[in-house]
């Protein structure tokens, strides 16, 4: 563990937690209160193909005004089946929103 501490409220029951700040691998925050048990922590998914391209449409909403931007194509799915999923650290997400490649 490379991170450091600090003073913070359970943002359930307001009693004093220490909040556990780490930038390695990544920049990620956690917390839990020994009071109401709530536990705060990163946990990581990836995007379902359908998802993704959303969310590039919309990236490409907000850059439309930028200078020298190249909108992104929505994926096919054989391009969305070549990315490589390989980095794993945190808790994984079951959601509909996302998949757990393996
Ligand atoms: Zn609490």
């Amino acid at each position: 563990m490379s991170g450091c501490t600090s003073p913070g409220k359970c943002p359930n029951c307001e009693t004093d937690v220490e909040v556990y700040d780490d930038w390695k691998p990544v920049n990620y925050s956690m917390q839990n209160c020994v009071n109401c048990g709530l536990v705060l922590f990163p946990a990581q998914a990836y995007e379902t193909l359908e998802t993704l391209n959303t969310r590039r449409v919309e990236h490409n909403e907000m850059m439309e005004d930028e200078e020298d931007w190249v909108p992104l194509e929505p994926y096919t799915q054989e391009e969305f089946d070549k990315i490589e999923r390989t980095w794993c650290y945190f808790t994984e997400v079951e959601d509909e929103r996302f998949f757990l490649p393996k």
